[in-house]
């Protein structure tokens, strides 16, 4: 339910809703506008009756339920657009997010050049995994804790900031000591128990959307990040699995504006695992600019040939140089820049 404000409601009124709806047995997420305040009361669907009441304590204009199942992440109790601070830097905003890396932390020799290079052809963020999702149990696994310390190092050295997978709930604490944000990757969209843990650490998250999901399905996986209490989420479109063969998944670009129309949290897109190739990488991101999307996060990797994983959709260090050269004329367009 959402318990909307009077205009000018003063200071206790808000407290003392706050605390009704506590005793209620909900958990309250306030949201104080210029003009006015509402107070979500997020909990138990079937008792939600109870908080109707409310209607009648002072400073209240009205109580009404919230339609959508995503309720936290949906525009219904925010409508303004969550920008999400990282350093120096804001995802969200005007700014737009640069993240680039290879698919997976190597080496210290990899990762260094990467990052430098990345770094001085515009990414504010160093991407790299250490903790590898892959199909096959067979195929390389990442560095683990000694992938997450070289991306430290690289984040020193470079002032990038570093986003990293964690695949599994006892990991999150150990990657939440290394990473800026920690990513969800499209194999565990679904992954529950690390959504809700995910939930209760105070580290941006970015979550991809699975290969079958749904956009309510991705909407509905945030919100099990956020009603756990973080509500610092990256949404990332990355390519669904359709009958299209002849690129590795396909990009559902739609799903930028429509999300946007949805949902109040950023919206990136990650052009490498959505097509698989190299050469497709620049103009998709480029098409992902112009459709609104708040960041991109981009493979590159020294030398692709000798890649671990997905050397085909890696670009070069000069190649990614190129790109967000060509990228910033997209950018101006759009109100944007790096
Ligand atoms: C990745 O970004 O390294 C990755 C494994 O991507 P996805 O989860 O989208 O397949
Ligand atoms: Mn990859």
């Amino acid at each position: 339910m959402i318990i909307v404000m009077k205009e000018g409601a003063p200071k206790e009124q808000i407290e003392h809703i706050i605390d009704r709806i506590k005793e209620l047995g909900y958990t309250p997420h306030p949201i104080y506008g210029e003009q006015r305040t509402v107070v979500g009361a997020i909990g138990d669907e079937r008792g939600k009756f109870r908080l109707e009441s409310l209607a009648s304590a002072p400073g209240v204009e009205v109580v009404m339920p919230i339609l959508k199942p995503y309720k936290l992440v949906g525009m219904e109790l925010k409508t303004e657009p969550t920008v999400i601070k990282i350093g120096k830097h804001s995802v969200g905003s005007k700014e737009f997010m640069l993240i680039a890396g290879p698919c997976s932390v190597e080496s210290r020799e990899q990762l260094i050049s990467t990052a430098k290079a990345v770094k001085k052809a515009g990414a504010q963020y160093l991407r790299g995994g250490a903790f590898k999702p892959r199909t096959s149990p067979y195929s390389f696994q990442g560095l683990e804790e000694d992938g997450l310390k070289i991306l430290k190092e690289a984040s020193e050295i470079t002032g990038l900031k570093i986003v990293t997978e964690v695949i599994t709930p006892t990991d999150v604490l150990l990657v939440s000591k290394y990473a800026d944000v920690l990513q969800v990757g499209a194999r565990n969209m679904a992954n529950f128990a690390l959504l809700k843990d995910l939930g209760k650490i105070n580290k941006p998250v970015m979550l991809k959307r699975g290969m079958a999901a749904t956009i309510k399905d991705l909407l509905m996986a945030a919100e099990y990040i956020a009603s756990e209490g973080n509500s610092d989420i990256i949404l990332c479109e990355r390519g669904i699995r359709t009958f299209e063969s002849a690129t590795r998944n396909t990009l559902d670009l739609s799903a930028v504006p429509l999300i946007k129309k949805l949902c109040h949290l950023p919206v990136i897109v990650d052009p490498s695992h959505a097509t698989g190739a190299r050469d497709l990488v620049a103009p998709m991101s480029k098409a992902a600019v112009a459709c609104g999307a708040d960041g991109l996060m981009i493979e590159v990797h020294p030398n692709p040939e000798k890649a671990f994983s997905d050397g085909a959709q890696s670009l070069l260090p000069d190649q990614f140089m190129e790109l967000t050269k060509e990228l910033k004329k997209y950018l101006v367009l759009e109100g944007r820049e790096l």
